[in-house]
């Protein structure tokens, strides 16, 4: 199945990816992942999405949607793939069809996790990445077993430079204003599922299930 995830930042995106891609056997394609990745590795493209990540900004289109382009060429997609973060504005969406079409494939289903502004706030103020395997934690709802410590690895635990209080704000207008009208370009294609994200992950997990069934 070729599924994007779509969902405001700490809506609960990064969490679902990883249990779809587990069950359904597809590459998760994250873009904040790969652009993370590139800035821990100091390459070029890490230097330029720098710029932008820590305003809480989008990532330029040319630069995002050829990471995007390269990566769904790779055999590991042929038979699917779980896009996390990306399209995040219609340029993006628009981009995606056309490449989509060039390959003649076509995306199955687009899940939107539905969450209120204000969990999203609590959410984004409790979240801890690990310094070492990437693992995601929540103060709030996904505790570490030992404070600061990575249940996995043993890893440091961290805030996110982007989810300081000030860059949070601005990565949700941008939401509000470039990735929100995602949500009717994808209804008017049929293909639109809409979970509420704000009940227990494995409830929301079982709606995600529940409703791609119809699209397989
Ligand atoms: P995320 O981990 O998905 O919340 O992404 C972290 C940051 O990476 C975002 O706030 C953007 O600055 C950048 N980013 C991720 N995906 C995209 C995208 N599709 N287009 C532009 N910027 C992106």
């Amino acid at each position: 199945m070729r599924i994007v995830l779509l969902g405001s930042p700490g809506s609960g995106k990064g969490t679902q990816a990883s249990c779809i891609e587990k069950e359904f056997g597809i590459p998760h394609i994250s873009t904040g992942d790969i652009f993370r990745d590139n800035i821990s590795r100091n390459t070029t493209i890490g230097a330029e999405a720098k710029k932008f990540i820590e305003r809480g900004l989008l990532v330029p289109d040319s630069l995002t949607v050829s990471i995007v382009e390269s990566r769904l060429v790779e055999e590991d997609c042929n038979e699917g793939f779980l896009l996390d973060g990306f399209p995040r504005n219609i340029a993006q969406a628009e981009a995606l069809d056309k490449d989509l079409e060039k390959m003649e494939k076509k995306l199955d289903a687009v899940v939107n996790l539905e969450v209120s502004a204000e969990t999203i706030i609590e959410r984004m103020a409790g979240r801890r990445i690990c310094s070492d395997c990437g693992e995601s934690y929540n103060l709030c709802f996904l505790k570490p077993a030992v404070d600061g410590i990575c249940d996995k690895c043993g890893g440091k635990l961290y805030i996110r430079e982007d989810d300081k209080p000030e860059t949070v704000m601005n990565r949700l207008n941008v939401y509000k204003n470039q990735t929100f009208p995602l949500i009717d370009y994808y209804k008017g294609k049929g293909i639109l599922i809409s979970v509420n994200g704000e009940q227990p992950a494995d409830k929301v997990y079982g709606d995600i299930c529940r409703a791609l069934e119809r699209f397989k």
